[in-house]
């Protein structure tokens, strides 16, 4: 089973809590015991699995990936937005997600996040439930 969500991010850079949405999915999929890939089909916005409870976290990991790819350096493609293509890609565009008993199995402290890099924009994810 294939599905889309939309998600709505509000700034230029954040990370956006998606696992209740992806559970919520994985449920009504009515599968017990199967793998959940979630993609996001965009060159500035990816996936990422983190801390959940401390959203200090968030923050820190937004700002050291501000640190490492600075947006006052020169880049070469010229859109304005090479920052956002170079964390999308540290970040990465999936993650594959183990089904148990119905629920997605994270760690009790994970959350999958959505990670905008050049929002605020309406961001599609895919999620493939086998
Ligand atoms: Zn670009």
């Amino acid at each position: 089973m294939t599905k889309q969500i939309t998600v709505a991010t509000r700034s230029k850079t954040e990370l956006v809590d998606i696992s209740s949405e992806i559970e919520k999915i994985v449920k009504d999929s009515g599968i017990k015991d199967g793998v959940c890939w979630v993609f996001v089909p965009h060159t500035t916005a990816g996936i990422s699995i983190n801390e959940g409870a401390d959203p200090s976290v968030k923050r820190d990991i937004l700002s050291r990936l501000d640190k490492l790819v600075p947006s006052a350096e020169r880049y070469e493609h010229l859109e304005g937005n090479a920052p956002a293509h170079i964390k999308t890609s540290i970040v990465g565009s999936s993650e594959i997600l183990i089904i148990e008993k119905g629920r997605l199995l994270l760690g009790t402290w994970q959350s999958l996040y959505l990670c905008e890099f050049d929002g605020p924009r309406h961001r599609k994810v895919i999620i493939k439930i086998k």
